[in-house]
């Protein structure tokens, strides 16, 4: 297996876009570029050649940079299917099933589409490394509002994350951790936070970023995960609506 690495690069105020790079080609692959400009930035001072671009959904925050870097870098733009009116510069329509190749055939994607924070929400697994782009489906201890989705699709979508495999590496789009621990431990007692808790604040404290998030810890202390029923995961959803 041909050395890929994933960067992190912070953007407005609580975003992350992801770099999958080659080193030893130098070319990479960004994931959900909501700026143009940072990401442009990065590529230079790093030596980087762009070599495609990923979207996981239409939000702004996430697609604001990509026609530019499209046109900058002439590569391709993969998006979901069902967002083709709302991302019509993308070159690749993406759904259930779908696999796409990258970095010379280093980097392989699944496509799952993933509804619920938005209906066209598609998440890229790659199965080899157990890397899953999951953009605003899942936080940790948290997960994405539903904007479209029912409460029914946010729940199925919680069932097919945890049945990922546990050595999951989750890049997740926004560093909302802390924000969702505090909403957790407001919970009456459903798991012992404590060892989140201690890992969150060191990493934290010392600047780094809390993603990617392990998923066998989140299926063992996110209340999304774990709830049993879709009763129980509407509850925990307008609660944190409200907090
Ligand atoms: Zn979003």
């Amino acid at each position: 297996m041909t050395s890929l690495d994933v960067r992190l690069l912070p953007i407005f105020d609580d975003n992350y876009v992801f770099f999958i790079t080659r080193p030893e080609s130098k070319t990479c692959v960004v994931v959900d570029p909501g700026d143009a400009a940072p990401v442009q930035d990065y590529l230079e001072k790093h030596g980087l050649t762009l070599q495609a671009i990923l979207l996981t959904h239409h939000h702004n925050d996430h697609i604001g940079g990509a026609l530019e870097l499209k046109q900058r870098w002439n590569v391709p733009v993969y998006a979901p299917l069902k967002n083709q009116a709302q991302i019509p510069f993308a070159t690749d329509y993406l759904s259930e099933g779908q696999r796409v190749s990258l970095l010379d055939g280093q980097f392989n994607l699944e496509v799952l589409e993933l509804p619920g924070h938005t209906l066209g929400h598609i998440a890229f697994f790659e199965r080899e490394r157990k890397w899953l782009f999951s953009g605003d489906i899942l936080f940790g201890l948290g997960c994405g509002r539903l904007f479209e989705g029912t409460f029914e699709q946010g729940f199925e979508t919680m069932q097919r994350v945890k049945a990922l495999p546990d050595e999951t590496l989750v890049y997740c789009t926004h560093e909302y951790t802390e924000a969702n621990l505090r909403f957790c431990k407001r919970l009456p007692a459903f798991a012992d936070l404590k060892s989140y808790e201690d890992t969150l604040v060191s990493k934290r404290r010392a600047g780094q970023p809390s993603v990617p998030l392990k998923l066998d810890t989140e299926k063992a202390v996110n209340p999304f995960l774990l709830a049993a029923d879709v009763e129980r995961f509407t509850e925990l959803r307008k609660l944190r609506n409200q907090a």
